[in-house]
Formats: structure tokens, sequence, C-alpha cells
């Protein structure tokens, strides 16, 4: 191990910050974090057509969120910054010029039209087509003609022989250089390309392992080339295996949102995302631990643990996993982010924000034994917060149209109607007293009750559930019901 361990996580902001993306992130923190080492944030955005500002937010977000920290990167220079590749032109130049000066880098003037053509050409043969070096052999004469005349890219020379490097997880990769082409280090319009960028790069802020997803390992001979061509140390490899979809295909939306931000705006709990993304190809060797806290994970993390079959995103086991941690998660900070979410929504009017906050809290505290993020609330237990209970019918007929449930009904509306202090103690005192009084088992009154509030069979304790939702709620809600038992009985 280097004396001192630099790793670095390096988006192309052309879209938001998807699981993939945060999972190679999070393995790059906890190796630098478990080593002592620096994790650097390098924006790629050298293409200036996909890259946006609003990108680069999201990833940012996205990685605050995570609670992903950098040493070094965005709002946080340090000695080898900057760290968006659009500011470090200069370098590129003097990179590729040094190549230039040592013929291992050459102008190409083909265009695109007649590289397609030759390639064509090369197909129809049955042949492969690598790029065919025609600008390699030019006079200096005709180069010089053709640098007035047409805009050109700078290639590097692949030197014959064989690539090889050490990756970490798989030990010894080979390639031979035949495979690869003369690739572009420098586009027409003067910007570098993503490997020639991401070596420049790479060994200008001292990189000491790159930690990527195999889906670059074709890159990596090309990278470790320019490398040599650098005089430049290579550094160790680690490329983890991609997430995949529980059908073993690139992860998409077909299998949850891929975004990042999407979850945290569902309600997931930060904690419980960087604890599901770390088990994605990392386990800790202990039978049955499935929960880390971020410190059990600097302690823990090494590459020796990472697993080289592909990950499964398994929003089952995100779920399980997140609904675990809103169990443990104090029902003051829950209530703050369901209120956020509601805000969100456009679900919280101005005036109310003080009440919903403190309500919002009371949701959580009786909810969050029963719901896996917060969002569902919103979406399945609807009668927390909109003014009327959707009743499903099947169960509003199996509960509401026994004989004697409006009688019920009208009792416990009466006597709820009398009480101010809508505490679960005095309720289930209430509650209680009537069944009573009416010869029931406390039961009896006790199902439709719940049903006229909430158009469920389930949930929460009904007196907690009653408190929670105050006394406005539920008398509106059994005159309702009752209502509707009338205009039956009518019918
Ligand atoms: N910008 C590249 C990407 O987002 C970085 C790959 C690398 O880590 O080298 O895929």
């Amino acid at each position: 191990m280097p004396d001192t361990v630099r790793v670095r996580f390096a988006p192309s902001p052309t879209g938001f910050l998807h699981l993939g993306g945060a999972r190679t992130a999070l393995f790059n923190w906890a190796f630098a974090r478990a080593n002592g080492g620096a994790f650097i944030l390098r924006i790629e955005d050298t293409d200036a057509i996909r890259s946006n500002v609003e990108s680069v937010r999201a990833i940012l977000e996205g990685l605050e969120w995570l609670g992903l920290d950098w040493d070094e990167g965005p709002s946080k220079e340090g000695k080898y910054g900057p760290y968006f590749q659009s500011e470090r032109r200069p370098l590129y130049r003097q990179h590729v010029e040094k190549l230039l000066k040592e013929k291992k880098a050459y102008p190409c003037y083909c265009t695109s039209e007649e590289l397609r053509e030759r390639r064509e050409e090369y197909i129809a043969a049955g042949k492969n087509w690598r790029y065919d070096r025609r600008c390699l052999h030019l006079v200096d004469s005709e180069r010089e003609r053709l640098s007035r005349e047409r805009p050109f890219v700078l290639r590097f020379l692949i030197p014959p022989g064989l690539t090889s490097f050490y990756d970490l997880l798989r030990g010894e990769v080979s390639f031979g250089n035949v495979e690869l082409d003369d690739f572009v280090l420098v586009k027409s319009d003067g910007m570098p390309t993503y490997n020639f960028a991401c070596v420049v790069d790479d060994t200008t802020m001292k990189i000491t392992h790159v930690i990527r997803g195999d889906d670059h390992l074709s890159n990596t001979p090309r990278q470790v080339l320019l490398y040599q061509a650098f005089g430049a140390e290579v550094p160790q490899f680690a490329h983890i295996p991609m997430i995949l979809g529980k059908d073993k295909t690139r992860l998409s939306k077909r299998h949850g949102s891929p975004s990042v931000t999407y979850y945290r705006d569902q309600g997931y709990l930060p904690e419980a995302m960087f604890n599901y993304l770390i088990r994605l190809s990392w386990a800790s060797g202990e039978e049955e631990k499935e929960v880390f806290t971020r410190h059990e994970i600097i302690e823990r993390f090494s590459l020796d643990q990472v697993t080289l079959h592909a990950a499964v995103f398994d929003l089952d086991k995100l779920n399980w996993m997140n609904g675990l941690y809103i169990r443990e998660t104090d029902p003051q900070r829950l209530g703050e982010l369901l209120f956020s979410i509601l805000k969100q929504k456009g679900k919280i009017q101005p005036g109310e924000e003080e009440e919903m906050h403190a309500y919002c809290v009371r949701v959580c505290d009786v909810m969050r034994e029963r719901i896996r993020y917060l969002a569902q609330l919103i979406e399945e237990e609807k009668y927390y917060f909109e003014s009327n209970v959707e009743y499903d019918q099947a169960v509003f007929e199996k509960v509401m149209f026994e004989d004697g449930v409006r009688e019920r009904l009208e009792q416990c509306r009466k006597a709820l109607g009398k009480i101010d202090n809508f505490s679960v103690h005095k309720l289930e005192e209430v509650v209680r007293g009537v069944a009573k009084e009416l010869g029931i088992k406390a039961a009896k009154l006790i199902h439709p009750l719940r049903v006229a509030v909430s158009g469920k069979k389930e949930g929460p304790g009904v007196f907690d559930l009653l408190e929670v939702l105050g006394k406005e709620r539920v008398i509106s809600r059994l005159e309702r019901a009752i209502r509707i038992l009338d205009s039956r009985v009518q019918a």
C-alpha cells in the first residue's frame, strides 16, 4: 500500500447520480477512509454538449446526502485542482505536446465521412476495422497543408506488444495491442477525450488506486499505455462489477428508479441507502451481518472482500433495510423529512406549516414500525393527509354493513364529541365505556371505528390512530361513515 492512498470519483455530469455511480463513489470513499487516505471528487465535464450544471448539482447533492464527503474537489480546493476537467485544458495541452514531440501522438485529418467509407470497405472485405494510420504516414509538406485546410484530431500511436495490468479483484489482465485503435486524445474542438484527460488527471492528482465500474475495463489498457508513454507510475486498478436488475439486465427505470435523489425524495434514509449500497458486491465476512454503521464500514472495508459477480439491485431488500433504519430513527427527524416531502409535493398550505410539522412527527411516531419509506405514508396511508377517507368497498361492506354498526358509531361519535382531550389514555377510556354501555365487546366497536376513520382494517393501535388524527378529522369521518350507512338503509 502506498504511503498515502489517494482515490477519486470522477463522474461525468450528464444526468443524475445513479445508483451505480453512488456505489462507485461509496467504495472509493470507504477505501480512502479505511486507509487514512484522501477521497477526491473530479468532475469530468469535457463533453460540453452533454454536461450541464444541473447534473453537477444533482451529483454533489446525492453525494452529500449519502455523507460521502470529499477531501478535494468542487468547493474544497486542494493542491491538485482545479477539479473540473473543463478548467484543466492547459494541462492537457502540455501533456499532448510532450507526446507529439516524442512522436507518440500524431494529428489525423481524416473526416468522419472518410473514416466511415473506409470502415465500410474493411467490413465488406470481412476485415476488422482499426484506424488505418493513413495520417501517420503523411509527409511533412502534406501535413502542413492539411493543417491549414482541415480541422484535425490528435491520435495516440499505440506501440506494438501486449499491455498488462494488475487488477486488485481479477489479478493480471492482458490485452494484445493490436486490439487497440490509435485512439483520439484531443478532439478537433481542442477538448481531450475521456481516456486522455483521465490519465493526465489521475497522474497529476497523484491517484494511487482507480476504483471504478468494470464497464471501463476495456479502457484500462489504453490508459496504461498512456501512463507508460508519460513515464508515469501506473496506479492500482479495481474494476467493480456493475449493478444489474433482478433480471440480470443493466439497471434501468424498469427496475425502480436508478437515481439516488429519487430515493431521497421518497423518504429513504441516507444511512440505509449507504448501508444497502455498500453491501452490493461487498461483504464483511461476518455471517448474517447486514447492518453496518459508517464507523463499522470504515473499520472493515477492504477491496479483498469485493466479489466479482454482478450486484443485483433488489428494491425489496432496500425497502426492508430502510424499514429497519426507520424503526430506529427518532420520530422528530422522520417527521421533518415527511414534512419536507409533503411540502415538495405541494401538500402543505401556507399558514399550516407549524401544525403540519407537529402532525408529521406524530404520524411518524405511530407509523414508523409499519413503513418502509416515508412517502409510503402519502401514497398508501392517504387518510392521514387527505380530507376524505377513500373507502375500499369490500372492506367497508364487510365491517360496516353488520347489524348495529350504525348505532355503535353514533354512540361513539357522541361520546367523542364531548371530550376535548384527545389523548390515547382518554380515548381508550371513552371508547371502552361506550362498548360497555352498549353491552358489546370493545372489538365490536374498534373495528368499525378504525374503518370509519382510516378506511383500513389494519393499522397502528386504534387509540393512537384517533389521537394522531385529532378530534376534527375523527368526528367528521364518523359523521360521513354514518351518512353512508344511512343512505344505504334508505336505498
Ligand atoms: N467519467 C467517467 C464515468 O463517469 C469516469 C470513469 C473513471 O472512473 O475513470 O464513467
